[in-house]
C-alpha cells in the first residue's frame, strides 16, 4: 500500500479533479494505493472539496489544519500519521508528473530504494529572478551544510523506514527537501519535467521564501557564525594597523586630519557587530523555538482510515 501525501493550500478550485486524474492513473497501473490530503487551513473552499473526495472515495483521507501553518509543517503532519509501506509526497497542483508515479513504485519495490526523489530536469516556467535566487540558495546550502540537494524538489517517494527515522527527529524547524538527503538510505534521483500549474497562482511569497531559506540554512548547520568569527579577526588586523597608523600621526602631531578614518572605522565595526549580533540572534531564536517545544502545527480535524495508531 503507497500513501499519496498532498499538501493543500487554497486549492479549491481543481483539488477534486487532480485527485481524481492521479487516482484513476495509479487504478490503472494497478498501483495499490490510498490519499492523505492536508489542508492547511485553506480560507477557499478546499476543505468542503476534501470532504467530498472523502465521501465519494474510500482511499481518501483527509486532515485539516486549525490555521495554515506552511507546507513544511503540512508535509509534518501527513507523514507523521500516514500508514502506508511507502509515502509518496506531491504537490497538490500537479506540478509533480503523477505518471512518473509508477516508475516511482517500481525503484522502490523492484530495485530495493528506500528514497526515489523528484529532481527538476527543467525549473519550469519561472522568472530570471526566481531561478537565480534558487541558484544562489542551493549553492549557499550545499556550501554551508555539505548536503547537496541541488535541485531537489519535494515530489518523493519514501520508505516505510525512512519515514519512521523522520518521526524520531526532534526539532520543530525542518526542510523537508534537506531533511530527507541527511537521513542517508539508499537514494535514488529521477529527473522530471515541471508541469505548468493546474490553475490559479503560486502560494509562495517573497517573504515565505525568504524565512524557509534562512530557516534551512539555520537548521542545519553553524557556519554563519563561523563567518562572523573571521569576519572579527579581520576587522581586529585592521585595527591593529590602524591603531599604529593613528599613533604615529599622534606623535608626529599631525592627529586631525584622521578623523574621517574614525569614522570609516566607526562604520565598519558598527556593521560587523550588526551582523554578528543578528546571526548569533537567529541561532537564539532557533533554541528559543525549540525549548518551547510547541507543536509544528495543530489538527482541528481528521477523516478517513489512511492514519496510523500513534499510541
Ligand atoms: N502549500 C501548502 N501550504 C502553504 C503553501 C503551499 O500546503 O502555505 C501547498 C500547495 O497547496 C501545493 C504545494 O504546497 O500543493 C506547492 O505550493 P505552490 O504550488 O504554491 O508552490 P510552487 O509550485 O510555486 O513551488
Ligand atoms: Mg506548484
Amino acid at each position: 500500500m503507497v500513501t499519496i501525501l498532498m499538501p493543500v493550500y487554497n486549492e479549491g478550485d481543481y483539488i477534486y479533479n487532480n485527485v481524481i486524474i492521479v487516482d484513476q492513473l495509479l487504478e490503472k497501473e494497478g498501483i495499490e494505493h490510498q490519499f492523505l490530503l492536508v489542508d492547511d487551513g485553506s480560507r477557499d473552499k478546499s476543505w468542503a472539496e476534501l470532504c467530498r473526495l472523502a465521501n465519494d472515495r474510500q482511499n481518501v483521507s483527509i486532515i485539516r489544519l486549525s490555521r495554515n501553518f506552511g507546507k513544511e509543517a503540512a508535509l509534518c503532519a501527513g507523514l507523521e500519521s500516514a500508514s502506508g509501506d511507502a509515502v509518496i509526497v506531491m504537490d497538490s497542483d500537479l506540478q509533480h508528473p503523477p505518471e512518473r508515479i509508477p516508475e516511482m513504485v517500481r525503484l522502490w519495490r523492484e530495485e530495493g530504494y528506500d528514497v526515489v526523489e523528484g529532481i527538476k530536469a527543467d525549473r519550469g516556467r519561472e522568472s530570471f529572478g526566481s531561478k537565480l535566487a534558487a541558484l544562489l540558495f542551493y549553492r549557499t546550502f550545499q556550501r554551508t551544510t555539505g548536503i547537496d540537494i541541488g535541485i531537489a524538489s519535494d515530489f518523493k517517494l519514501l520508505d516505510r523506514s525512512v519515514v519512521e527515522a523522520w518521526k524520531k527527529l526532534p526539532e520543530k524547524n525542518t526542510f523537508f527537501r534537506g531533511l530527507s538527503a541527511w537521513v542517508g538510505y539508499k537514494r535514488y534521483a529521477m529527473p522530471f519535467e515541471v508541469a505548468p500549474r493546474a490553475g490559479g497562482n503560486t502560494k509562495w511569497t517573497l517573504r515565505s521564501l525568504m524565512r524557509l531559506a534562512v530557516n534551512s540554512i539555520t537548521a542545519y548547520t553553524a557556519a554563519p557564525l563561523f563567518i562572523v568569527f573571521w569576519l572579527g579577526v579581520i576587522m581586529g588586523i585592521g585595527a591593529v594597523i590602524m591603531t599604529i597608523q593613528t599613533l604615529y600621526n599622534f606623535f608626529s602631531n599631525q592627529a586631525d586630519p584622521g578623523f574621517s578614518t574614525v569614522i570609516l572605522l566607526q562604520l565598519f565595526i558598527g556593521s560587523a557587530i550588526m551582523i554578528s549580533l543578528s546571526i548569533i540572534g537567529l541561532y537564539i531564536s532557533k533554541i528559543y523555538d525549540e525549548v518551547k517545544a510547541r507543536p509544528r502545527y495543530l489538527i482541528k480535524s481528521k477523516r478517513g482510515k489512511a492514519f496510523i495508531d500513534k499510541d
